[in-house]
């Protein structure tokens, strides 16, 4: 199963929380705010489409930001976060 990962990354408050639970995926930038690595943006929205290996790691940064705006969904659409 492959999952989507995206960041309304405008409301990001850059507290740095997603990069330090999940540094593989996530990075603070140089203008305060944190990137999605390897992400395309989409709209408002940066993407990226990752394995199951590697959805815990998302999942716990989506978690563990402040403001919600990391989400989750799996292929069928079902939004996990
Ligand atoms: S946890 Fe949320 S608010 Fe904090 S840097 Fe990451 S995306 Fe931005």
């Amino acid at each position: 199963m492959k999952y989507t990962v995206w960041q309304e990354r405008e409301k990001c408050i850059g507290c740095g929380a997603c990069a330090s639970v999940c540094d593989k995926f996530w990075e603070m930038d140089s203008d305060g705010k944190s990137k999605l690595k390897g992400s395309k943006k989409k709209g408002e929205n940066f993407e990226l489409i990752i394995d199951e290996k590697d959805l815990s790691c998302n999942k716990e940064a989506a978690e563990k930001c402040p403001v919600n705006i990391i989400h989750i969904k799996d292929e069928k659409g079902k939004k996990l976060i």
